[in-house]
């Protein structure tokens, strides 16, 4: 730290992302990226675009924000456009929540939640998962704070259902429920369905995942045009250039293929099945999940041991050194040939240990 560091910030532990290795040596099951490249209509979108990186790009994302109302059925002015997800997180912090105003969310969800959170000088209460990792939905009436529920959670896969969404909106009438929906199109219900009757519903969405434009850094979020109006506030005083051309042209592009996503997602979904099944028959502990990861914990497995003894073997998963779960692993659901590969390795590293 430099001695310029503002004290404000001296206390923040910054988000510690997945690894990124540079070399292919890995089978990558770690950060819950798409195994499938994106569309082919948002790759020939993007690349239209090259030769008009010279201009600023548009921070209306007038094309975007026309494909994503037609798609979801909601007003242009309900839906804001940027650079990845996590950036709405960040501005839904900002503009929702100070220092009298907090936010809660469960004690296990988005690593990221709580370092927003420390980020804008937010205070914020975790509140418990009951002990099978499900959200006891009794426990979010009446806080009066900001509410942040992602759905299906990360990093259990667990998902709530639209009734129980509706329940915590009912029961924070005059707080923000930032539903975050990264996950959604992997089998849970969407809560964009309530949005005409809450006018305190933001759903946070992103083409990171189902529409395999990690790298693009493209996300949404559709609420209220009054909700919206705040987050454009916070946009426009922070980087109204925040979604680059090519991401909004790969976007629009992407929106424009529903069966390449479809199909994809169906994919995943067998795949989980069939891994959850096999995991199960191993020994492991695995939640139903509603997303494109499994989460995994083994009796006679040590959490950090597992996912080390798969990097030897080449295969990357998610680790995370919170007390709770570590003895969890989440595991990405990729093709089913580099789940085979982990499931023999598993079945090498059960025998190894004795299992
Ligand atoms: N929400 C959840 C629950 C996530 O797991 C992630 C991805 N790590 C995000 C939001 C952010 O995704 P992105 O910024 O790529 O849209």
């Amino acid at each position: 730290m430099s001695r310029f560091f503002s004290d404000k910030y001296r206390d923040l532990t910054p988000y510690t992302p997945g690894e990124q290795p540079r070399d292919n040596q890995y089978i990558k099951l770690n950060t819950n990226e798409s195994p499938f490249p994106p569309s082919e209509k948002a790759m020939t979108a993007a690349e239209a675009k090259l030769g008009k990186l010279m201009l600023y790009s548009d921070t209306q994302c007038t094309d975007l924000v026309a494909a994503l109302s037609e798609t979801y059925g909601v007003g242009k002015d309900q839906v804001i456009c940027v650079n990845g997800s996590d950036e709405i997180l960040n501005f839904a912090f900002m503009a929702f929540c100070d220092k009298d105003h907090g936010a809660a969310f469960p004690d296990i969800t988005y690593g990221f939640y709580p370092v927003f959170a420390a980020l804008n000088q937010v205070p914020y209460t975790e509140i418990p998962l009951r002990d099978d990792l499900t959200i006891d939905v009794d426990d979010y009436i009446g806080l009066g704070k900001t509410v942040f529920i992602a759905n299906p959670n990360a990093p259990t896969g667990i998902a709530l259902p639209l009734s129980d969404i509706e329940r915590i909106l009912k029961g924070n009438p005059d707080n923000v429920v930032v539903v975050d929906e990264a996950y959604v199109d992997f089998g849970g219900e969407s809560a964009v369905s309530l949005l005409p009757e809450y006018e305190n519903l933001l759903v946070t969405m992103t083409f990171s995942k189902s529409r395999s434009l990690a790298g693009a850094r493209l996300g949404f979020g559709l609420g209220s045009p009054e909700l919206i109006r705040d987050l454009n506030t916070i946009r426009f005083s922070t980087n109204p250039y925040n979604v680059n051309f090519m991401s909004e042209a790969a976007g629009v592009g992407a929106l424009s293929d529903p069966e390449y996503m479809k199909r994809n997602c169906e994919y995943t979904k067998e795949v989980r099945a069939y891994v959850t099944e096999r995991l199960r028959a191993l020994g492991f502990e695995v939640p139903d999940s509603s997303a494109n990861f499994v989460f995994a914990k083994h009796p006679g497995l040590d959490g950090e041991q597992y996912y080390l003894e798969l990097k030897k073997r080449g295969i990357l998963i998610r680790h995370f050194s919170v007390p709770r779960i570590r003895d969890c692993n989440r595991i990405t659901i990729g093709l089913r040939e580099d789940m085979d590969a982990l499931l023999a390795a598993t079945e090498e590293i059960l025998a190894e240990a004795g299992k």
